[in-house]
């Protein structure tokens, strides 16, 4: 490994294990989550030109395609959507900022049985790669983890990698607000900063592409909000007619339910979106001290501490009730372990 500062100390072992994993495997297909966000998106980015450059053999696969909104990202290849006669007979694969089948799409999960597997992720869980796993919940984005494998496999974090790590790091950490902002986090920032990133560019590119029937959902959805449970919680449900009437898809309800976290005295906001007649996907961000994983998990879903999501297999009647039912438990019994004060 290059020296580097740049990698903190209790990163470096799993680094080193990926950088020495992904020189040993070859013919890989490399694929993130389903709903990519902008750290599956970056991860794969990075991982793309990591294995551009080493000269291997691969493919970018995501099932739906990639939003709209990262077009803007250079990619080494372009982002298959089948695994259907793919130009390659891939036999490994990279899996980033994902670390539970069901959340590849199908049709990888359905394939991964016989393929050399890395996982490199920052959600909490166990890791499914039969090769490799690197799963590291402080960090604060998989493209943070990615840049020091980067750096481990002597590339520069300059160009394409340096944004592509930047937009995976600014996306998850809410452009630097989340608790999950750390020194570590803003140190890689840094030395992307002085290698030509701009941030307050990639931010304008991120954030301010709205079109007006967008905001005009906003303006339908923000009328609809409730608190519940005292107004310790937010919530809003979204149907699937709210996005046909104005032309907007799912990717445009991105940020509400963190917008619905600014109301005073709101420690979980929760969004149901309506996917079809009998599923709904959940969102859930809390305040510092609030877990939504526990409530998310207690769902079948997962994420992380203040951050995490789902699917109901209900209809949207349902899934409110479940929904709310599972925050507001989570609350009592989080109120329960707050010790008293006093003497
Ligand atoms: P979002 O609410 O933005 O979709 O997701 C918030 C966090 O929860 C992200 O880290 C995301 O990966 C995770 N997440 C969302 N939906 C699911 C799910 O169905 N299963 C799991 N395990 N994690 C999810
Ligand atoms: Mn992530």
């Amino acid at each position: 490994m290059p020296p580097n500062d740049l990698i903190p100390p209790s990163y470096r072992d799993g680094a080193l294990r990926m950088a020495e994993a992904i020189r040993e495997i070859d013919d890989v297909v490399v694929a993130s989550h389903v709903n990519p966000d902008g750290d599956a998106v970056g991860a794969m980015a990075v991982a793309g030109h990591i294995l551009h450059s080493m000269g291997k053999k691969f493919i970018l696969y995501s099932g739906a395609g990639l939003p709209r909104s990262f077009s803007f990202l250079s990619l080494p290849d372009t982002v298959r959507t089948s695994l259907e006669s793919p130009p390659l007979a891939f036999h490994s694969a990279l899996f980033l900022d994902c670390n539970e089948p069901h959340r590849l799409g199908q049709e990888l999960a359905g394939r991964m049985a016989g393929l050399a597997g890395v996982n490199i992720d920052h959600h909490p869980g166990r890791g499914m790669g039969s090769r490799a796993n690197w799963i590291f919940p402080q960090a604060a984005a998989t493209t943070q983890l990615m840049a020091y494998v980067a750096i481990c496999l002597g590339l520069p974090l300059a160009g394409d990698i340096a944004v592509a790590v930047a937009v995976g790091l600014i996306t998850d950490t809410g452009g630097f607000r989340h608790g999950n902002t750390d020194a570590d986090a803003l140190s890689l920032m840094v030395h992307l900063t002085r290698n030509g990133c701009n941030i307050s560019r990639l931010r304008d590119i991120l954030e301010n592409d709205w079109t007006l029937d967008r905001m005009r959902l906003w303006a339908k959805l923000t009328s609809r909000v409730r608190l519940e449970r005292g107004g310790t919680v937010a919530f809003c449900r979204v149907m699937s007619d709210d996005l046909l009437e104005h032309q907007c898809a799912k990717e445009d309800i991105e940020g509400l339910v963190e917008h619905l976290r600014r109301l005073r005295g709101v420690r979980v906001a929760a969004l149901l979106l309506e996917d079809s007649r009998q599923t709904c996907k959940f969102s859930l961000r809390s305040a510092e001290g609030s877990n939504v994983l526990a409530a998310a998990s207690a769902l079948g879903g997962g994420g992380h501490v203040n951050a995490a999501g789902g699917t109901l297999r209900l209809a949207p009647a349902l899934a409110e009730s479940a929904l709310l039912d599972a925050v507001c438990r989570q609350l009592d019994r989080e109120s329960r372990t707050i010790p008293l004060q006093g003497n």
